[in-house]
């Protein structure tokens, strides 16, 4: 079998921490929601196939943009490496995940 390296790639992912409420990559379609009953769930890459979440899920974007797929939180470390987000007016690597564009906290207090 020919072997494969995966490319590294900065992804932002979200964490589904609680049920009912919506998380980028979740799906929000109506006509879901009577399909598989409400059940949280995002669409893969894969034939658009539903992957139900559970709460603690992280959820992955596909590179197209349009689909994601849901990562168990106790393969998230493992899987991955936590890449600090810096902050764009003092260059610091926040310990706590911002939103882009976002200062760090110290920029926030003390602008
Ligand atoms: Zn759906
Ligand atoms: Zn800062």
């Amino acid at each position: 079998m020919p072997l494969f390296r995966k490319k590294p790639v900065v992804i932002e992912a979200e964490q589904y921490k609680e049920y009912g409420k919506l998380v980028p990559g979740m799906c929000n379609s109506q006509a879901c929601f009577i399909k598989v009953s409400n059940v949280p769930h995002v669409h893969t890459i894969h034939n658009n196939q539903i992957v139900l979440l559970e709460i603690g899920d992280w959820i992955i974007p596909e590179s197209d943009g349009e689909h994601y797929y849901p990562i168990k939180n106790i393969e998230i470390d493992r899987l991955y490496d936590r890449v600090p987000k810096i902050c764009p007016a003092c260059g610091c690597g926040a310990p706590e995940p911002m939103h882009p564009g976002f200062l760090c906290l110290t920029c926030i207090r003390n602008p």
